[in-house]
């Protein structure tokens, strides 16, 4: 039976899933002319010299990884059954805030049904729904929810963005799919540049951070600092600014069932990271 477009839950206009690019998903940074990247070497090739807006575009129509864009295509199409009467994104979740940001907010990757179907990062699932209430009570986002593009939320003085950019299987990106992606963190790092403290939400995070700021130049001691919550590590790089990087358990629902994230937990990295914000 042929796909049936489904409305936006915003704004009502019909989709199919994946999106196709330029068709008015609200932010949409692609459309038809956008430049795709097929391979590792693509995703280096048109990484290199684009704008943030350039970027973001080329970002969301990416599909140098087979096994990812079978993935998040196949749970666009197939959907979770409480989410079966909307589209799916089904395309790489881009960075999304400020374009100046002070703070960073890194994650692993987007989730098949959260940031996989909403298209905004952290937006659509459990996790998001502890980050974006705790950015909130810090006041670094307006709102204490996102659920959708063009739902109001804004992010203050605060971008986030994942090391890898589309949902994997499990959540596990292999260590190519993480390579391949690499380029497209280093240079958004690079294009809002300098932010002064950086938020990683997990290990895979933390260690994401550590490679980045080492291939820009940055002293990375080693053995490296070793991630945990509320880890605090000031990275500096020969005539750059000083970035400090704080760790924090990343809130899946694993952390914050078992109590191993709780929210003062989390607010106190964030406040933490909100106070260095205001310090610059
Ligand atoms: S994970 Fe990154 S490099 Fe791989 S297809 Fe997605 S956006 Fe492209």
């Amino acid at each position: 039976m042929p796909a049936v477009d489904l409305p936006h839950p915003v704004t009502g206009q019909l989709f199919s899933s994946p999106v196709p690019p330029g068709t008015g998903w609200p932010g949409d940074p692609a459309d038809v002319r956008t430049p795709v990247a097929h391979d590792a070497s693509e995703v280096v090739e048109l990484a290199d010299g684009r704008d943030l807006t350039e970027l973001t575009a080329a970002i969301s129509v990416c599909r140098a990884c087979d096994r990812l864009v079978a993935w998040r295509e196949q749970v666009a199409v197939a959907k979770r059954a409480s989410y079966a009467r909307e589209p799916y994104w089904g395309r790489p979740i881009a960075g999304w805030g400020a374009e100046d940001p002070a703070v960073l907010v890194l994650g692993l990757a987007p989730a098949a049904n959260g940031g996989n179907r909403t298209g905004r990062i952290f937006t659509g699932d459990r996790s998001g729904d502890w980050l974006f209430a705790s950015l909130h009570r810090v006041g670094l986002a307006v709102q204490d929810t996102s659920v959708h593009a063009r739902d109001g939320q804004r992010l203050v003085a605060t971008r986030m963005l994942a090391a890898v950019r589309c949902a994997p299987p499990d959540n596990k990106p292999t260590i190519g799919e993480r390579e391949t992606c690499a380029p497209w963190l280093v240079r958004e790092v690079v294009l809002v540049e300098p932010v002064r403290v950086v938020v990683c939400l997990g290990g895979y995070a933390w260690e994401a951070a550590l490679r980045t700021f080492r291939t820009l130049g940055y002293d990375v001691p080693r053995p490296k600092p070793a991630f945990g919550h509320a880890a605090e590590r000031t990275l500096v790089a020969g005539g750059g600014c000083p970035v400090a990087l704080l760790g924090s358990y990343h809130p899946s629902q694993q952390n914050t069932f078992t109590g191993r994230l709780t929210e003062p937990m989390l607010d106190a990295v964030l406040g933490r990271a909100a106070a260095i914000a205001m310090e610059g």
